[in-house]
């Protein structure tokens, strides 16, 4: 018997997206599998311009990036018709509502799903205490008063609680100090091991790709297409560990090659 054919999850098939006369992304085309149970993260690098926000937004169908120009975008197996429940999406600049508490920043997604008030709440503060929030101290407090790494906890708590199949995060940590950020990759890892959704995420740190990626798309400068596709192994250790890792530098090392390869190659107009 043949072994079963991994469904896909998202698909694109040779995704053009043009602003006017300008080509963002052009003739993207790939595939990433759905894997019940487990999930895929799926980091994507790139440098600046090169239409890894568009990518992710198309995914998302939110305009003005959706719809693309040409080409398909699947997500289970439908072409995207604009944002949905099965997709969450996680900024970079903590988006939150200033005027709401940290619970009911949490609780607004349940809200906009006609969740009743007790339960909605009763479920934030779960995820409060997930995201390592102190359900004492900070259920009560305004965004405003929070810490930059606190505001994206609540960001992430408010995305998982939906439990959404598939999380988009557009350079989630990119505005974290380094410690708080690897806090914020464990805390990640957990939190996908336990609801194994499949991630998408930017970012422009390469050993931030490598530690949490299982299959990375690395993007050339505009317009954007895949240069290469790499598979890793799921992180085993804590961040702060694996940094020391020598198979983990020597990932990094290759990956941080390619894309010195390819800015030197596109430099010289290959
Ligand atoms: P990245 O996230 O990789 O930095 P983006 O996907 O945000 O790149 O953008 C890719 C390119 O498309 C950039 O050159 C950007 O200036 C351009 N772009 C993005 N959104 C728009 C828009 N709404 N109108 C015009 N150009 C845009
Ligand atoms: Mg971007």
């Amino acid at each position: 018997l043949a072994p079963p054919q991994p469904t896909p999850i998202v698909v694109f098939d040779k995704v053009t997206k043009s602003y006017g006369s300008f080509t963002a992304i052009k003739d993207v085309s790939f595939r990433i599998d759905d894997h019940p149970g487990r999930g895929e993260m799926v980091p994507i690098l790139g440098p600046s311009g090169c239409g890894k926000s568009t990518v992710i937004r198309l995914i998302a169908g939110l305009a003005p990036q959706f719809p693309q120009t040409s080409g398909t975008v699947l997500v289970g197996g439908q072409i995207v018709k604009g944002p949905g429940a099965d997709r969450g999406m996680v900024f970079q600049d903590y988006t939150s509502f200033d005027h709401r508490t940290v619970l009911e920043n949490i609780a607004f997604g349940l809200e906009c799903r006609g969740v009743g008030k007790k339960e909605r709440l009763d479920r934030a503060m779960v995820w409060l205490g997930k995201v390592g929030l102190s359900p004492k101290k900070d259920a009560d407090k305004y965004p405003s008063e929070l810490s930059g790494g606190m505001r994206q906890r609540v960001a992430i708590a408010r995305t998982l609680i939906l439990e959404p199949k598939i999380i988009l995060m557009d350079e989630p940590f990119g505005a974290l100090d380094p410690p708080t950020r690897a806090r914020m990759q464990d805390l990640l890892i957990e939190l996908w091991r336990e609801q194994s959704p499949t991630v998408f995420f930017i970012t422009h740190s390469v050993e931030e790709a490598v530690y949490l990626g299982d299959h990375v798309l690395i993007f050339s400068s505009s317009p954007g297409t895949i240069l290469k596709e790499v598979k890793v192994a799921p992180p085993e250790k804590p961040a702060k560990e694996m940094q020391r890792d020598p198979a983990f530098q020597e990932t990094v090392f290759g990956i941080k090659e390619i894309i010195e390869n390819l800015e030197s190659s596109q430099r010289s107009g290959d």
